[in-house]
């Protein structure tokens, strides 16, 4: 008997090591030989630990969610053979969450073990690194422009410009940095891929390499990631000893090889350029532009830095082909974009879908509305620093340019939900505070704005805040908004304002007093 288990930090995190632990012990128990594959997870995580049972001709029986203590029953009830216990949950594929959702990047996660190389090679792992051989560097770029992709960390910039831009680069060395600093609260979609599908992520970088001539890569992890750490060291190796990387590719004279950078927790390193200095091995501070990284980066080379669903999405381009992709997705938002569900809601979890789906679709129609059952009050997009959109705005579809007609921003795809009994002007502060904390130094607007603005809606909070307040606020996230060097200090404002603009009440001010 085959049976699947997450070994997914989410997953992990609820129990799935004991149950697996549990599941093992009762087989050993009763005599009954069993083999547990650990796998990614699907993200249906409400459901998490699934147990998933392999019946004979392929077919997968899910359980969800077990507990250590319903091991036994499961046994009794005859689970192996895909027995009708209470906890049941049939064929997950046939589940609407995950049959609803269009997953091109998530298409392998959940199914195999992320580091069976055989395993990703049987599901077509690599096709699109031999495609990108075949057809050369330029061509490759030009696929990679007509799919329309943009990055997925949140700054949306065109990923074929981008490379165009380090490819007409002159330079000994280039090099391909892999954004894996995920610090986005309610984000998990790149540690969902590093933890599920690694090969995924080695197999984009090493295209981005051959397209650019990068003969080098690093991915820039999270400390905060251990299992991906693990995983990602592994699959590297893994790769290493079939000469797949450190080695001449697919029999071109092309050879790319990676390691993993582990960062030290700041939330700026996930800044492109403070990124870039943490990696050379000093303090993670933003660094003015021009120059551009893809002209001069790392060590002062042209560099390629994307994020990992912006590399993870590379090799089904080049496989399908870009159009192929394009056709996926509304305007300028083309492909699918893994939304990441969590916050006050019945069903959380990944959900990976092509742009134009309304925000409402993805908060009610995949997250089942809130789990306290109370009305929805916000959701929270894009970050610790996107915007509040108030329920009635979630009619927008999950398009770059109609979210900012809205002033929302799609950033790196997390959704967060509140119910009517969150008061925004708390969770505002947070934002003021989260930067005082975070804040590189670098520059006046968001090292002082962010402390004097904490204290500022602290006295607003507490009931002291008069007109006068409230003026010096707008005041301060102006100039935080348009004089700092990089999001950070220029998109805290972002929550503060739209709290203000859609829930004045929660300050104690009224709406004409906004205005
Ligand atoms: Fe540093 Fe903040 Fe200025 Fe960004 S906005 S450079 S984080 S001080």
């Amino acid at each position: 008997h085959t049976l699947y288990i997450a070994k997914d930090y989410s997953a992990i995190a609820v129990g799935a090591d004991e149950v697996a632990f549990a599941v093992e012990k009762e087989a050993f128990l009763r005599n009954i030989p069993i083999r547990i594959v650990r796998t990614g997870s699907y993200g249906l995580y409400w459901l998490e630990p699934v147990i998933e049972v392999e019946l004979e001709g392929g077919k997968r029986i899910a359980y969800g969610p077990v507990t250590e203590e319903a091991i036994g029953s499961l046994f009794d009830s005859g689970f192996l053979e895909g027995s009708d216990h209470p906890l049941c949950l049939g064929n997950l594929q046939e589940h609407p969450y995950l049959k609803k959702q269009t997953r091109l990047i998530f298409e392998r996660i959940g199914k195999n073990d992320p580091l069976s190389l055989d395993s990703y090679m049987a599901w077509g792992g690599f096709q699109g690194l031999k495609k990108a051989i075949e057809l050369g560097p330029d061509k490759v770029i030009d696929q990679i422009t007509k799919s329309g992709l943009r990055g997925r960390g949140g700054a949306a910039f065109p990923t074929g410009i981008k490379w165009k831009t380090t490819k007409g680069a002159i330079a000994s060395q280039k090099y391909i940095v892999c954004n894996a600093d995920e610090g986005d609260s309610g984000t998990f979609s790149d540690r969902m891929v590093m933890e599920g599908d690694p090969f995924l992520l080695i197999e984009g970088m090493a295209i981005a390499g051959f397209a650019v001539g990068a003969d080098k890569g690093y991915i820039y992890l999270r400390s905060e990631y251990p299992l991906a750490h693990e995983i990602l060291n592994k699959a590297i190796a893994v790769c290493r000893s079939q000469g797949i990387l450190g080695s001449p590719l697919f029999g071109s004279s092309f050879s790319f090889d990676l390691e993993v950078f582990l960062g030290a927790g700041a939330y700026v390193c996930g800044e492109e350029t403070a990124l870039l200095e943490s990696l050379e091995g000093k303090r993670g501070m933003v660094r003015p532009r021009p120059p551009l990284p893809a002209v001069k980066g790392l060590w002062g080379k042209p560099t390629v830095i994307n994020n990992v669903i912006t590399l993870a999405s590379v090799p089904w381009i080049l496989s399908h082909g870009g159009e192929a992709y394009a056709a996926y997705g509304v305007n300028r938002s083309k492909g699918t974009l893994p939304v990441q569900l969590s916050g006050n809601l019945k069903y959380p979890g990944l959900v990976e879908i092509p742009f134009g789906i309304s925000l409402r679709d993805l908060v009610y129609g995949f997250g089942g509305g809130t789990r306290s059952g109370r009305p929805l009050k916000a959701i929270q997009i894009g970050g610790p620093l996107g915007p509040y959109l108030p329920e009635h705005l979630l009619d927008i579809p999950l398009d770059y340019e109609e979210l900012s007609k809205i002033k929302g921003i799609v950033g790196h795809g997390g959704i967060i939900a509140f119910d009517d009994q969150t008061n925004l002007a708390h969770m505002a502060h947070y934002a003021m505070e989260f930067c005082a904390e975070e804040s590189c130094g670098k520059c006046t607007p968001c090292r002082i704005g962010s402390t004097r603005g904490m204290e500022l809606m602290e006295k607003i909070l507490m009931g002291k805040g008069s007109r006068k307040e409230l003026e010096l606020l707008f005041d301060l996230c102006d100039t935080m908004l348009h004089a700092s060097l990089c999001g950070l200090g220029g998109m805290t404002p972002f929550p503060v304002l739209s709290a203000l603009r859609h829930f004045p009440e929660d300050f104690g001010y009224c709406k004409e007093e906004i205005c």
